[in-house]
């Protein structure tokens, strides 16, 4: 294992509260698996989503409950309209509870199974808790989903459904601490200044790299989009893209672009410390959150990305417009055309770029916005 900030190395184990190294100077980061050799890397396995790539990924075995091999398709017509060379859509919320989360949640309880846990916790706003559920079900896991008092109750009957136990708080990540005190295995962060999700579980994010790869012969769009929070998704499909381009699979790495609904890490970007507290509050939870990761920097900056700050009421319209055109995003998700319209009026996208959205949910349990 190895910290992307200051590169010491560390046994391999479990680190959610990421380089001990890193925690004790007051600046936290994630830590990241490293493999000596990946035999026949190039080999795509005969199976389905994210096995098909388990030679590359931290465990042979984990708990698939049929996650990956997303739709993908190109939108010529709104490419036209934004100026664009091309645009793309990469669909997660197509994975089996509707969204990116089912990607990691298999290889946290593969991790958790390493660690003899008997039971497995997530701090949620909806997408991971219905996941990990899922994923804790397969391998007969207790999963404790902390939550906010004020969920929404088709979330909380999706957690319910899926088997997952719900416990409510205001405070989401001292919650998950405690539970990680009494012997529960924590599959996302609980620290603040935070570290990000389970490291392993952000491996699974690489696939949606190896995925656009394969799909695409080996082209790379220019920009990938990705909404976010804590960045774990979009650090999880820089680092397979990173991972491509260093097995020679790719000649070029494309330019990650972070939406975010108030200003944190264009704050960053302009010069403020990742550790910091960031005012703003917003009605798309799933991207919510004051604080910025180390890892969500760094995937940013290593890829000569940019930020894009994107409304409520921009992202929602979006949403609107999208169900008008029969794909259903979470009102998060959406936020990703907003950016993208944004950056094309603003000129960071021009008439020569390929640019590809991630559309991160479905949005299939989330409350309709009637009134802005
Ligand atoms: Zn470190």
């Amino acid at each position: 294992m190895y910290c992307p900030q200051c590169n010491s190395s560390h046994p391999v184990g479990d680190y959610p509260e990421g380089c001990p190294k890193c925690a004790r100077a007051g600046s936290p980061a994630c830590v990241v698996p490293q493999y000596r050799s990946i035999p026949n890397w190039r080999e795509v396995l005969p199976s389905q989503g994210l096995t098909q790539y388990i030679h590359r990924l931290p465990f042979t075995v984990i708990p698939s409950i049929g996650e990956g091999n997303t739709p993908q398709w190109r939108l010529p017509a709104l490419a036209d309209n934004f100026g664009l060379a091309g645009l793309s859509v990469k669909n997660e919320g197509d994975n089996p509870t509707g969204s990116h989360k089912d990607r990691m949640s298999p290889l946290v309880i593969a991790a958790a199974i390493r660690a003899n846990a008997t039971a497995v916790a997530v701090a949620s706003s909806g997408n991971a808790g219905v996941s990990l559920s899922a994923a804790a079900r397969h391998s007969k896991m207790d999963c404790v989903i902390v939550a906010d008092n004020d969920m929404a109750p088709e979330w909380r009957d999706a957690i319910k459904h899926e088997g997952g136990q719900l416990v409510f708080t205001q405070d989401r990540w001292k919650q998950l601490k405690e539970l990680r005190e009494e012997g529960l295995y924590p599959a996302t962060n609980y620290l603040t200044p935070p570290v990000g999700s389970n490291c392993f579980g952000v491996e699974g994010y690489k696939t949606i790299a190896y995925e656009i790869v394969d799909s695409t012969e080996a082209i790379v769009p220019d920009w990938i989009v990705v909404p976010c929070s804590r960045g774990d998704l979009l650090w999880g499909t820089w680092l397979g893209f990173e991972e491509l381009f260093r097995y020679g699979a790719i000649d070029v790495t494309p330019r990650m672009v972070a939406v975010e609904p108030f200003p944190r890490l264009a704050r960053v970007l302009r010069g403020e410390s990742y550790v910091s507290f960031f005012s703003g509050s917003t009605r798309l939870r799933s991207i919510g959150g004051n604080s910025v990761t180390f890892q969500l920097k760094k995937a940013v900056e290593d890829s000569d990305g940019t930020v894009s700050v994107v409304s409520d009421r921009k992202a929602i319209e979006w949403q609107r417009r999208l169900k008008s055109w029969c794909i259903t995003a979470e009102s998060s998700s959406a936020s990703v055309f907003a950016a993208i319209e944004a950056l094309c009026t603003d000129g960071t996208f021009g008439k020569q770029d390929s640019v590809m959205a991630i559309l991160t949910s479905s949005g299939r349990y989330e409350q309709v916005w009637e009134h802005l």
